[in-house]
Formats: structure tokens, sequence, C-alpha cells
């Protein structure tokens, strides 16, 4: 379900293939089942249309249209596969369910997924040092290896993927629920951390998930989202061949403020926003999107471009403005930390940075 992955991994796969398999892309695919969906966020059903677009990272066939919400301005896909359709578009080759920290992959792809992962509890534990987390949408179990090294945690999964679910279970001590988010019922009360690390905009009910996700959640504890940052000049700047839209694994598109809006409505509060992702990677997708349109005659010169992109002295110089763009919040990955209010407290201690 996750595509964490497609923003942590070090390299750009160099694929020019595309040539053969755009003649299919504005083929819709046959016998699959699709369905009109309501705003998840204010229930509108009147929408303005945004663009249309194809499966640019799979380049599996169809044609996916993303609107607006007329009422609240909550980006969606509409119409959308049915779940069992959309299922096809997550093949076993998809890159979340490929062990990235498994003997497959080189030292150098695993020494870079494994410092993105200790990044992101690195992260976490500038406001939550020790407890029990969740991680929804846990893939092959990437992020919930890096917890295991740390004593002071425990941990369980959440990962619908049978795949991928099975990897997580064989490399982890942890509990991973093979199933949906919303089949997943503990205890009221039970978690200190949950990550969704790039799953929200995967979720057909992002909302109704993050209630339910608040009810599982200890008073005080801290809810940590990736998402797509729509603010980024690589979604201004390269529209819909950003990597961000992913279509049509990618349902819900959420504007930065009106996230914040949502979770505070249900009983969060945002206390920090970070890019602590994959600006490399994310980037060097983008091109490849983009390229794919655009130089589809030359597919040398396209292969050429993305060699120097992925090379070590580009790599290099790329780096101070992708750290500039990251303290400026404006890297196509965006992280927002959020605490459940205590209600006990009437939610003062929540409040420990002023976004
Ligand atoms: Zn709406």
């Amino acid at each position: 379900m996750v595509s964490k992955n497609l923003w942590d991994q070090s390299r750009l796969q160099v694929d020019t293939k595309s040539t053969m398999d755009n003649r299919h892309r504005d083929t819709q695919p046959r016998d699959f089942e699709w369905e009109h969906s309501s705003c998840s966020w204010c229930e509108e059903n009147q929408t303005e249309p945004l663009f249309k677009g194809p499966d640019r990272l799979l380049r599996l066939p169809g044609s996916f249209q993303v609107v607006r919400c007329s009422k609240c301005g909550l980006m969606r896909q509409n119409p959308r596969l049915k779940w069992d359709s959309l299922q096809h578009y997550y093949p076993d080759s998809y890159p979340s369910y490929v062990k990235r920290s498994g003997e497959k992959t080189s030292r150098i792809s695993r020494s870079f997924n494994q410092y993105g992962m200790w990044k992101r509890l690195r992260a976490i534990e500038r406001y939550q040092s020790s407890g029990l987390v969740l991680d929804v949408g846990c893939g092959t179990g990437n992020f919930l290896d890096q917890v295991r090294q740390s004593s002071q945690w425990d941990a369980a999964g959440v990962e619908p993927s049978l795949r991928a679910n099975q990897i997580s279970r064989e490399r982890l001590p942890f509990p991973i629920f093979h199933g949906s988010l919303e089949a997943y019922h503990p205890d009221p009360g039970t978690f200190d951390v949950v990550t969704m690390w790039n799953v929200l905009e995967h979720l057909p009910h992002p909302v109704d998930d993050l209630r339910h996700i608040y009810r599982m959640m200890k008073p005080g504890g801290l809810l940590v989202i990736s998402i797509p940052n729509l603010e980024s000049p690589a979604a201004g700047l390269f529209k819909s061949s950003w990597l961000g839209w992913d279509l049509p694994r990618h349902l819900y598109f959420f504007p930065r403020n009106l996230l914040v809006d949502v979770l505070h409505t249900i009983g969060f509060r945002v206390i920090d926003f970070k890019c602590i992702a994959g600006s490399h990677a994310a980037l060097g997708h983008t091109l490849d999107f983009w390229s794919q349109d655009r130089l589809e005659a030359d597919q040398q010169l396209r292969k050429t471009m993305l060699n120097i992109y992925n090379s070590f002295p580009f790599q290099v110089l790329m780096s101070l403005p992708f750290w500039v763009l990251a303290q400026l919040r404006l890297s196509s990955n965006i992280t927002l930390f959020a605490r459940k209010v205590d209600e006990s407290t009437n939610g003062d201690d929540a409040i420990e940075t002023m976004v």
C-alpha cells in the first residue's frame, strides 16, 4: 500500500522502455470496476476537474482524473477504481513490496534506506522517546526494523499486501496485522505513536481512517503523517508529471493547511512540520515522468539526462539546494507531527511548537 521507498531510494532506476508502453496509456483497463466518491472530508459531490493522467510509475493501462472539491478544496481521484480493481496497480514489483533491506539490494542502496529509516525514528524521538508504535502500511517492515534496534520501543504493524505482510512477519518480532486499517481494531487508547509514511494518500476514506486512528491512540500520543507536499516547487513546476500524484494509486491529495484543519477537528494538535525524506529520488522520478512525454522520440537524450542526474558529482552538487528546500519545508514530501489532545488537561500540554 505504501510508496515510501519511492521517496527514499538512493538511485533512480533509468528505464527507457516507455515508448512501447505509452501506446496503452489512454486505453482504459477492461473489466475493471469504477466508482464515484464524495469528498472524504466535507462529503460534497460537486467538483472542479483539474487534470487527467496515466500510471507513470508502472505504466499500466488507463487514464485517471484528479478533481478538487468545490466546497473544501481537498483534491481526489474521481471517478476511481474500486478497491479490488485498484489492486492490479499494486503488483509484487511495486517498490514498497520489494524488500530493500534484503540481500538482493546493493550495499549502497541498503545504507541509504537504513539512513532514511534512522532519520525518521530520530525525528520521532525529538517528541517521544519510548512506547508502543503502530506503523500503518508498514510494507516490508523497513521502518519497524529500525524501531526494533532501539530497546525503548515496542511496535506493531498493519499491511494489507499479503506478500509485504509475510516479509514483515519473517523479519520482525512484532505483530503485523494483515488487512485494511478499517478492519484493524485494537483496544482504544493502545498506542503512544502512530506512523503513516506516505500512506494517507492511498486510502479511499482517509478522514474516517484518521478518526479510527485517533481512537486507538493514548491521550497525548504522537501521530506522524508523511504526504506529498503540494506546496513544493516541484509540484508547481512539473504539474501532472510530479511524483506526488502517482496515479492511480494515490486517491487523495491534501493541501497542508487543510490537513491541519482536519486533524484539529478530529482532536489532534499539529506541533511541527519537517521535510525528512528523499528529495533526490523524488525529483529523479519526477524528471523521469516529465521526460516520458517530452523526450519520447529521443530515448538516448533521456537516458543521458537521467544518468547525469544520478551521477555522484551531480548528487553532491544538488545536496545544498535540496538541504535549503528541506529547511524551507518545500521538499516534495512533508511530514506532520501531531499530538492527540489530552482532554484531561484541556490540551494545554500538547501545544509544544507553534506551527
Ligand atoms: Zn470537500
